[in-house]
């Protein structure tokens, strides 16, 4: 762990918001916290602070992950990703017990991708379609830009992902395991997109400084990014969703993202509502049940021997399996996505 300044400010003085205990205690840490390797479950878990610099208002980790650390994390599937989000495959032997990382693909969500390019439409005032997808991952969002007409490029740091994205898709040179400062000086984009990323990085700050030599006067900069502005948020507070000191290093709020993009000579051009803008109040109290449905079965499996009840009722199959599926599970009291997450559209100044 490291004690960071702040990366808007370079302040160190800060004040204390949020504590996160992640350990295998509860259900949104436990499976995590069982994957990680052994020699470093220690140092990697406990009590985290998210605090807010005094100075800007930004909202980080601190002390977080080293350098070192994170690439523990992001280096493996089994830690990050593939869970299932719902408690019905608890009960279901024709469901296989460890879920990797690979097989978390969801379902294909059309309106998703609808929503993202007509946002880009509508805002991107070029008539060249020449796209960057900074983070890219396996390179979905890359393939679905190319079906619609985009030049699109994607470039993301972990090769297995690049790799598993040329596969998939068959998109060859358009997927490239690089950095931004890779590029030549006269490759330009009109179009940089950058989705669940920014809360990622160890310093946003400096990415954002680093666009300019790949953008021109039109360039527009696509961020999501979930918000402390967001409803959810409020209600919940350390509760959130989003609330992952394990992963998401910065808390940004509409007014902490803007004064970054100041810092780094961007103007913010817009402010856009995600995509669950559609969705209803009740999709919202239909998360709320289904976490607390979540977080009623893991204390009942871990407190009320539920898979010694199973044994005397003849089902010794699934009273060993339980607790592997229980690994599977995600995560505690709110799972639902529901106005967290905003879209910021910003440009360089001329
Ligand atoms: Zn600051």
């Amino acid at each position: 762990m490291k004690e960071v300044i702040c990366d808007l400010c370079g302040s160190s003085s800060y004040k204390h918001r949020h504590t996160i205990k992640v350990d295998d205690s509860g259900l949104r840490y436990y499976r995590y916290t069982r994957n990680l390797p052994e020699q470093q479950r220690s140092e990697m878990t406990g009590k985290f602070n998210i605090v807010q610099c005094q100075n800007c208002q930004l909202n980080y980790v601190n002390p977080r992950y080293s350098t070192e650390q994170l690439e523990v994390v992001y280096s493996s599937d089994k830690i990050i990703g593939g869970n299932w989000q719902s408690y019905k495959y608890l009960f279901d032997l024709g469901q296989p017990d460890e879920m990797q990382g690979q097989l978390k693909t969801g379902a294909y969500n059309a309106r998703m991708y609808d929503w993202k390019f007509a946002l880009i439409e509508e805002h991107n005032s070029t008539k060249s379609r020449k796209l960057l997808d900074i983070g890219c991952g396996d390179g979905k969002f890359v393939y679905e830009a190319i079906q619609r007409g985009f030049d699109a490029n994607g470039i993301d740091l972990s090769p297995d992902r690049i790799e598993q994205g040329r596969k998939t898709y068959g998109l060859g040179n358009a997927l490239r395991n690089m950095n931004i400062d890779d590029f030549s000086a006269d490759e330009k984009f009109d179009i940089i997109t950058m989705w669940d990323l920014i809360e990622h990085l160890e310093s946003p700050s400096s990415l954002l400084a680093k666009l300019e030599k790949i953008s021109h006067k039109d360039t527009i900069i696509v961020i999501l990014t979930m918000s402390l502005d967001s409803i959810t948020y409020k209600h919940f507070g350390k509760f959130w969703n989003y609330m992952n000191p394990t992963q998401h290093l910065y808390y940004f709020s509409h007014s902490t993202l803007e004064k970054m993009f100041n810092k780094n000579g961007l103007e913010l051009v817009a402010i856009e509502m995600d995509d669950s803008r559609d969705k209803h109040f009740i999709h919202y109290l239909h998360s709320i049940v289904l976490g607390q449905l979540n977080n009623f079965i893991f204390w009942l499996i871990r407190n009320a021997g539920l898979p010694s009840l199973l044994k005397r009722i003849g089902r010794e199959d699934l009273a060993e399996r339980l607790p592997k599926r229980l690994e599977n599970l995600y995560p505690g009291k709110y799972i639902g996505r529901y106005h967290d997450n905003f879209v910021y559209i910003a440009k360089f100044r001329s």
